[in-house]
């Protein structure tokens, strides 16, 4: 199978890194210093249990280095690049090629599946963690269940059952599912209680539910997503959102969300594809989203305040 994956981040690496024995992949980035250091010295991974390993990868900057077509697209950019991410998988897919974001929050997909025409764009979520260390190295930051769906368009899945079959044997657990609400939006809950507050309040995830008001706060966010959800019609992978949001707050409680690593670093976060995605279905279904429309408001401030 031949892969091109856009957008060589933390993710974009765990997966190139883990895929790269297995098929011919291709990373592409726009970040030359990363991509040089992995043309150079290949791509450092430090695993699960503080193991380092070295893996050759094909890396480039320009989409066109990877010559001839792939059979899949992964998508692993920041959603403020995904329209450009799905222009420069439009020229290399197959006719029959896939292309199938791992991405958080709303809107990816449809915004893939508005440049590759419908049928051609698929969704998953992970909870595989990452993180970049710098040029060339990424660190494996936590483990967890791949869910993959089809939309209705592909019968039989397309060809997502052969990509599962390769994620398991790259060692990510991958299971194929046909309700991608269920999947997107059991994510979105958990991203809508720690995301946008870790990056506020610049804690790591666990504080949120340690310190009295940013608990209070967390789950205020979360009942307005869930009444979004209810009022969509959602069946979320869980029975108890707040339960669940806590658990995952604890779980990964000395990690620091990717919007704290965002507004950290001075680059742009994911707040309108998560919690800014409940607050347009808030608005379009009549539900008031009077906690996350100020987290919105926070987290823009502090972008546009970036020195
Ligand atoms: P990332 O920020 O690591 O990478 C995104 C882009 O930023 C890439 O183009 C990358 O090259 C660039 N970049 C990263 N660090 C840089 C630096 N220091 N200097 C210059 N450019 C840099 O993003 P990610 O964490 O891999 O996330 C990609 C997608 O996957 C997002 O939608 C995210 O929500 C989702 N996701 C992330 C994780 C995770 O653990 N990181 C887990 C599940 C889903």
């Amino acid at each position: 199978m031949k892969i091109v994956i856009l957008g060589a981040g933390a993710m974009g690496s765990l997966f190139g890194a883990k895929l790269s024995p297995l098929a011919d992949v291709w990373l592409v980035d726009p970040w030359a210093d990363h991509v040089g250091a992995m043309q150079r010295n290949g791509l450092h991974l430090i695993g699960l249990d503080g193991s380092e390993t070295v893996v050759t990868v094909q890396a480039a900057t320009d989409p066109a280095a990877v010559g001839g077509e792939v059979d899949l697209a992964i998508v692993f950019v920041k959603s403020h690049q995904t329209a450009e991410a799905a222009g420069w998988a439009k020229p290399l897919l197959k006719p029959t090629g896939l292309a199938l974001t791992l991405q958080n929050g709303l809107g990816n997909l449809e915004t893939i599946a508005g440049e590759l025409g419908p049928g051609r764009a698929a969704q998953g979520v992970t909870a595989q963690g990452a993180t970049l260390l710098g040029p060339g190295r990424v660190r494996h930051a936590g483990q967890g269940p791949t869910h993959i769906a089809a939309p209705a368009s592909l019968p039989g899945f397309g060809g997502l059952a052969d990509v599962a079959k390769l994620f398991a044997q790259a060692g990510f657990e991958t299971h194929l599912s046909d309700n991608l609400d269920a999947l997107l939006w059991g994510k979105l809950v958990v991203n809508v209680g720690i995301n946008a507050l870790t990056a506020i309040l610049r804690v790591p995830n666990g504080r949120l539910v340690e310190v009295e008001p940013a608990r209070s706060l967390m789950a205020a966010a979360v009942d307005e997503a869930v009444r979004v959800v209810r009022a969509k019609g959602i069946q979320l992978p869980y029975d108890d959102p707040q339960e669940r949001v806590k658990a995952v707050a604890v779980a990964t409680g000395p990690n620091r969300s990717s919007m704290l690593s965002d507004v950290s670093r001075g680059v742009p976060t994911e707040i309108d594809v998560i919690n800014g995605a409940i607050v347009r279905e808030g608005a379009s279904l009549g539900i008031p989203t009077p906690v996350n429309q100020p987290l919105v408001w926070l987290v823009k401030a502090i972008e546009a305040t970036y020195a």
